[in-house]
């Protein structure tokens, strides 16, 4: 079989209300594709979905090969229903995005023109945001500085969310990250490589309600951080310092305090044993968040390092992820 040139992978939960809608606005855009011919395919992933949505997909696929549906037992969440359309999608280029038609479809001719220049990464940035709440919009641009702030060596970019183009060595190094709690848009910042930014308008949901409640989002929001991040370990370091800097003064004062006969007996040695006590303690919690954070870091099993490209290296002795046979390209946009 021929490997698709665009793949297009669509996580579904509960969205029967917009599944005609969606159909209807990729078909027109795929349509328009017209050099790529039947070189696309669409990968539905069904996420536990409790309404008609897996009934409709199916009906559309019947009369639709390039649809393909991966359907989940149960609900597993967005960022895993990401995780299998991008093992299944075999597109040379493959674009994640939301089923509500949020991430319009017009916009990946715009990611796939910035492929075609060589970017292997193309994330679409939302200038505004439509029909989304003020506190949705606080807490994600506060959510996303907080991140960055903690990651210092990878840039994961503000105000963009899992609307992203990626090329097949993107994918496939992808495909070798099996860490149990994804979150996916850092494991594509981590995983390198070119990185282009596509801003947009983000328009309101087309239909029906978020699937992200405030439950979600907050663990969503804490997978971020703890997947990247050990500086919450850390945390009690810092504090331990701190709390030894308070041991020292606090110490000294109850000392002056006993000589100058102002207090009980035994009220400095218990204010000296409390303040050093604490810091002790913190310290070593510190001490312990570092090996856990290294522990964490190591069943991880991410591989070790990204090859994005190589020279003169023989295929058999190559590690970097292997290319599909050039395939004829999509159409230049306009
Ligand atoms: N989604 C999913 N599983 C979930 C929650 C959401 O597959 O547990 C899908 C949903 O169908 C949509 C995408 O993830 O295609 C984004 O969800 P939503 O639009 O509700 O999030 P929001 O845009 O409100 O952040
Ligand atoms: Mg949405």
């Amino acid at each position: 079989m021929q490997r698709p040139t665009l793949s297009l992978v669509i996580p579904v939960f509960n969205e029967e209300a917009i599944i005609p809608e969606l159909d209807r606005r990729l078909r027109t855009f795929l349509g328009e594709l017209k050099e790529v011919g039947r070189e696309w395919e669409v990968v539905f992933v069904n996420d536990g979905s409790k309404d008609g949505s897996l009934t409709m997909l199916k009906e559309l696929a019947s009369s639709e090969p390039r649809y393909k549906i991966v359907s989940f037992s149960r609900n597993f969440g967005h960022q895993l229903a990401i995780t299998a359309g991008l093992d299944r999608a075999e597109g040379e280029a493959v674009v994640v995005m939301d089923a509500d038609l949020q991430d319009p479809p017009e916009v990946v001719s715009a990611m796939v023109a910035r492929w075609r220049e060589g970017f292997d990464v193309v994330y679409g940035v939302r200038a505004k945001r439509h029909g989304e709440t003020w506190f949705k919009r606080a807490t994600a641009a506060i959510f996303y500085r907080v991140l960055r702030a903690m990651l210092g060596g990878i840039s994961i970019p503000a105000d963009a969310g899992d609307f992203r183009l990626m090329s097949r060595p993107v994918v496939l190094t992808l495909r070798a990250l099996r860490e149990q709690h994804r979150f996916v848009r850092g494991m594509v910042a981590w995983v390198g490589f070119k990185q282009a930014a596509v801003t947009y308008e983000r328009p309101a949901r087309f239909a029906g309600e978020t699937k992200y409640p405030f439950s979600k989002m907050l663990r969503f929001a804490m997978d971020g951080i703890t997947s990247f991040s050990i500086v919450p370990l850390r945390i009690a370091t810092w504090l331990g310092v701190m709390a030894g800097l308070i041991a020292v003064g606090t110490a000294v004062w109850a000392i002056v305090q006993a000589a100058r006969d102002q207090v009980v007996p035994g009220w400095t040695t218990i204010m000296i044993a409390v303040s050093f006590g604490t810091c002790a303690q913190l310290l070593m919690t510190g001490i312990l968040g570092e090996y856990i954070g290294r522990i964490y870091g190591e069943v991880k099993r991410r591989p070790l390092y990204v090859i994005g490209e190589e020279v003169n290296v023989a295929p058999a002795t190559s590690t970097a992820p292997k290319l599909p046979p050039p395939g004829p390209g999509l159409p230049s946009p306009p």
